[in-house]
């Protein structure tokens, strides 16, 4: 599939109305950094560290861990990589932790919620990050983030590795970036004060969906109910661009749904200007925003809530057929 997008590899996923989306790629191995320079991806704006630690039978020592960490920035060429810190519990389970007996996994103790409670790991993975980044540029996010308070308390243990390495004597990164994963709908409405703080938000839309429609994301019953271009999730992202854009906060969407076409087309229509995605998806992505105005695009949608629609996918999608 790569192939037949070669010819655009290297432009930009820019729209006749002239608007650039950079279209990024989710990674989570080794294995897939070659896949940036295949797919044109403009950096990483998803690492999912947890997968280096789902495919070990031991905990990673640090050493490891920031030497993994840093052929993962080498091999990105000077491509950003938004690192995303552990996310396990939920569907994620590291089998040399001790495992948590649940009944709402996916609602329960994950992410940051393990990270901030037992700091360990979470401190050992900032000083990894730090110390592969070796003085460099470095993006890191904190995954399921639901508050103010979290996100602040998340960053302490940040500022807190940066002051060890200070005393220790090692470089710290020429330009730090701390980020938060928007996965829960309680984050869109967090204070003025979150959007202020932080660095850069990614939208997490597979679960920011799921806890939206209160529908798991791994069961096909109820999942498949539920629209992503369903007029209030789109009312909600909406909301989340306006509000980051009051800020001048970097806003990315790195869920699943970035990298299908028309939802690419109706994100971006709603201002979004960075989408991360499968490395095969962005080919694709980049060669129909190519071929569209994205005030058309929004102005269809816009026609089809007016007309009461549950979803604009239907408008968009037949809209579409007529402009590729
Ligand atoms: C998401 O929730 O959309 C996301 C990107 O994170 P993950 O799929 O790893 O939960
Ligand atoms: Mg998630």
């Amino acid at each position: 599939a790569q192939e037949r997008y070669a010819s655009i590899r290297d432009l930009p996923a820019e729209t006749k109305c002239g608007s650039v989306i950079s279209l990024q790629m989710n990674a989570g191995l080794m294995a897939d950094l070659p896949s940036l320079d295949g797919s044109g991806a403009e950096g990483v704006g998803l690492f999912r560290t947890e997968l280096q630690f789902l495919i070990r039978n031991q905990m990673p020592r640090r050493g490891e861990l920031s030497a993994l960490y840093s052929r993962v920035i080498k091999a990105a060429h000077g491509k950003r990589i938004a690192f995303r810190t552990l996310d396990i519990g939920s569907d994620k389970v590291l089998p040399y932790m001790k495992r948590n007996d649940e009944p709402n996994p996916a609602m329960g103790w994950r992410a940051i919620r393990v990270g901030l409670d037992k700091p360990g790991v979470l401190r050992m993975q900032l000083q990894a990050l730090l110390r592969a980044a070796d003085g460099g540029p470095l993006a890191v996010m904190f995954p399921f983030i639901t508050q103010l308070d979290e996100f602040r308390s998340a960053k302490a243990e940040m500022d807190k590795a940066l002051e060890r390495e200070t005393k220790l004597g090692h470089k710290l990164p020429e330009k730090l970036e701390v980020g938060a994963m928007l996965e829960t709908p309680s984050l869109a409405f967090a204070p003025d004060a979150f959007f202020e703080e932080v660095d850069f938000i990614s939208i997490g839309g597979n679960d920011l969906k799921q806890f939206f429609f209160a529908a798991d994301r791994e069961n096909e019953r109820v999942r498949k109910r539920y629209d992503t271009l369903d007029v209030s999730f789109l009312s909600l992202l909406e909301q989340i661009v306006q509000r980051c854009g009051a800020h001048d906060t970097p806003v990315s969407f790195c869920g699943e749904d970035a990298g299908r076409p028309v939802e690419a087309l109706c994100f971006a229509a709603l201002g979004l200007r960075t989408l991360s995605m499968r490395p095969a998806s962005v080919g694709p992505v980049k060669h129909l925003l190519r071929r569209v105005s994205l005030d058309e695009v929004k102005e269809v949608m816009d026609e089809s809530i007016a007309n009461g629609d549950q979803s604009v996918r239907r408008a968009v999608a037949d809209w579409l057929v007529y402009q590729v």
